[in-house]
């Protein structure tokens, strides 16, 4: 094993010298996916823990720069999930084996927390034996303690970037990285399991970002780390940008498994996206999560962050299938199981 990498799967971190030496070339991504892959499974075996995500509500507040749902995408077809539609969507997803059901949104005030409570507390109750995991962007402390009260158990925000001048250059004013950064540690003290991450090769990225942002999980210490390469979305400022790059995304999980190998880390929708084999990949280079989609098939296509999202024409079971197949021949092995995360000693 190369000494940089060996380094890091001890000590779990780097100079920020080595950190951009191990980023920027592919020269030791073999040894780098392969120590990833043996933490992993030092940690969490061959499994893969499933969850069933949600889309509820495309309808959004916020204006993000890179994201195919903000306010401004006028072409954009707004939809909202019922309650019963919801209930319905965990319901099948309970059938076919998922034990956590991600209910992911755009920032929708229709959402208030009379309503996400009430279909959060109603979810547990059908499915105790299920984890609830909210990802609807930024709230009060309030909020949070009341949908943390109503039953729901994590809770997934992205900081998108860790450096200042690059959150500015991605949202408009009115959006702030602090607040992004409080509501994170408000919810982890307020008792969720956490997960946050970012965008690779967002527009305007630099080495440097990245490294801010492993440092800033450093210090949040989260649960879970989902990362995937930027896509561009007609609809947007960012239309012209290009797409993150997969090399890069992939080099990013392994070096994440090493630095938190107690992490839950998913093999995102949108590294499927970019490369048909790209959540296999994922997993290979240390990712131990995948979030199939268990919204009804009419709204898919209307859950629209970036262009070509896999997956928007298959039925949940199609999905569960197809994926449980792929898993295998990458060597892995769905679990259902609710899926916690296992930080042994380093809680
Ligand atoms: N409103 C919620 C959910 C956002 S969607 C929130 O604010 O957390 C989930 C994630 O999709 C975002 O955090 C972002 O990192 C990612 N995303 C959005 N637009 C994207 C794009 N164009 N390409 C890749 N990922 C994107």
């Amino acid at each position: 094993m190369e000494d940089i990498v060996l380094k890091l799967r001890e000590e779990h971190n780097l100079s920020d010298e080595e950190m951009s030496l191990l980023l920027e070339s592919g020269r030791f991504d073999e040894s780098l996916f392969h120590a990833a892959d043996e933490v992993r499974r030092e940690r969490y075996g061959g499994a893969v823990f499933l969850r069933g995500l949600i889309e509820f509500t495309n309808y959004c507040k916020n204006d993000c720069y890179y994201c195919g749902i903000r306010r401004s995408n006028k072409r954009a077809e707004r939809y909202r999930l019922t309650p019963a539609a919801i209930y319905g969507c965990a319901d099948e997803g309970y059938g076919l084996g998922y034990r956590t059901f991600v209910l992911q949104g755009g920032e929708d005030p229709y959402f208030n927390d009379e309503r996400l409570c009430e279909i959060v507390s109603e979810l547990k109750q059908r499915h105790p034996d299920c984890a609830v995991t909210l990802s609807v962007g930024e709230r009060s402390a309030l909020s949070y303690q009341r949908l943390f009260d109503a039953g729901a158990d994590r809770y997934l925000l992205r900081h998108e970037t860790a450096d200042e001048d690059h959150y500015r250059a991605l949202h408009p004013e009115g959006m702030s990285p602090e607040n992004r950064k409080r509501c994170l540690f408000e919810l982890k003290r307020i008792g969720f399991q956490v997960g946050s991450g970012f965008m690779v090769g967002s527009p305007h990225q630099k080495t440097e970002h990245l490294l801010k942002d492993l440092r800033f999980l450093r210090e949040l210490e989260p649960d879970m780390i989902g990362i995937g390469p930027y896509i561009h979305h007609r609809e947007t400022p960012f239309a012209a940008y290009p797409d993150g790059d997969v090399s890069l995304t992939l080099r990013l999980i392994a070096v994440l498994r090493l630095m938190f190998p107690y992490a839950l880390i998913p093999a995102t929708t949108a590294l499927g996206t970019i490369d048909p084999n790209g959540r296999e990949l994922g997993l290979k280079a240390g990712a131990n999560v995948v979030m199939p989609n268990l919204s009804p098939v009419e709204t898919r296509e209307k859950y629209d962050l970036y262009e070509n999202k896999i997956c928007t024409g298959e039925e949940a079971a199609q999905c569960r299938g197809c994926l449980e197949a792929r898993i295998r021949a990458a060597g892995y092995g769905i679990v259902t199981d609710i899926g916690h995360v296992r930080r042994g000693e380093q809680s």
